[in-house]
């Protein structure tokens, strides 16, 4: 964005050039595990004796098998079922009438009758539980990898150095290589080579946006690829037997073998394998036992967030991890919608958004 442009009164996001303007990340969880657990109200009893208990909770969990996420009994508190569950014409009594309870566990239900409020759902992090905990006991299951991604533990200091240079690169690369236009790097975090470079193209074709080319582009690294660029690509010299540069447009490499500053980069993609009679070898994920497959196990990194094509794209082609520096009005990961948060997909991947010093001056 052009900053000399802006309204002064609108809030022009400044496009980060300078190292110390990406200050960290993070992980863009779907709504479920950010917002607050909602309240739905609930038929509770109170019994008179402890001895009632068992009766009254073995005829519950048969006949009203509600609240598996709860627990069902608060001190001598116990819940029936979802308010909304019992007719506005018909009294508590009349509605478990049909349920057919032997006398006395239904005379319990009927004792110190009122309506409490208890979450909807179980919480899936801690700070939602503990929020949770102060309207009714609820069961929670911690999981260590989503409470990490949540406080960014999930990556080391090594490997947050690196995610920021891609980033920093990225706006590098728009700046210099691309005409400020939009530019994403595909890496394969095994041993975080750079596997291809794309910049969205200066038409407005959705099929040339950055994500488009750039999933085209690692195809091309596995000998496919549809786009007929007049780009050139870089050649592989002839020692490169295990891995191949076919990904990368020359001019993106050209300048980063150049500066010192990306001396210690690393480029290429494992060669496809040929899949006739070879054992897959033992690993832990897909792209370690079969080798290269769309971009299967890869991390992808893109200065703009991607439209909704984009994204499906990305889902399409089995990336692992995708990072995004800016967001985007028509953005399908963060702005408008969490794609990868969509469970009838049938791959998900991970994403992080870099914050900036400027998110954190306007929190
Ligand atoms: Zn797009």
């Amino acid at each position: 964005m052009d900053i000399a442009g802006a309204p002064p009164n609108k809030r022009a996001r400044k496009s980060p050039s300078l190292e110390e303007d990406i200050t960290g990340i993070r992980a863009i969880l779907s709504d479920e595990f950010d917002e607050e657990i909602p309240l739905i109200q609930a038929h509770s009893c109170q019994l008179e004796t402890k001895q009632q208990l068992q009766a009254v909770i073995q005829e519950l969990s048969q006949k009203l098998p509600h609240f598996q996420h709860l627990k069902r009994v608060q001190d001598r508190s116990v819940l029936i079922c979802p308010s909304s569950e019992i007719g506005v014409a018909t009294t508590l009594e009349q509605h478990l009438e049909q349920f057919a309870f032997s006398e006395h566990v239904l005379r319990a239900l009927c004792q110190g009758v009122r309506v409490v409020e208890v979450p909807q759902r179980m919480p899936r992090l801690r700070a939602q539980y503990e929020k949770s905990l102060k309207h009714w006991p609820c069961k929670f299951h911690p999981n260590h990898y989503s409470e990490s991604l949540r406080n960014g533990s999930n990556f080391s200091s090594a490997q947050r150095i690196f995610h920021k240079r891609m980033a920093q690169l990225l706006v590098r690369l728009s700046r210099d290589v691309n005409a400020n236009r939009p530019v994403g790097i595909c890496v394969d975090p095994r041993q975080l080579n750079i596997v291809s470079i794309a910049g969205a193209a200066e038409s407005s074709s959705p099929h040339e946006h950055c994500c488009m080319l750039l999933v085209d582009f690692v195809a091309r690294s596995q000998e496919g690829g549809a786009t007929k660029a007049e780009l050139p690509f870089t050649e592989d010299s002839t020692e490169s037997l295990d891995t191949t540069l076919r990904g990368i447009p020359k001019a993106y490499y050209d300048y980063l073998i150049k500066d010192e500053e990306y001396k210690d980069l690393t480029f290429g993609a494992e060669k496809s394998r040929d899949s006739k009679g070879v054992d897959p070898i033992q690993g832990s994920d897909n792209l370690a036992k079969f080798g290269p497959y769309l971009c299967t196990g890869y991390d992808v990194y893109l200065l703009q967030e991607p439209c909704l094509m984009c994204s499906m794209a990305l889902v399409h082609s089995r990336a692992k991890r995708v990072f995004f520096l800016r967001s985007s009005e028509n953005g399908a990961l963060a702005t408008r919608f969490q794609l990868h948060s969509v469970r009838e997909l049938n791959h998900h991947y991970e994403v992080f958004q870099f914050t900036t010093q400027e998110d954190q001056d306007l929190t």
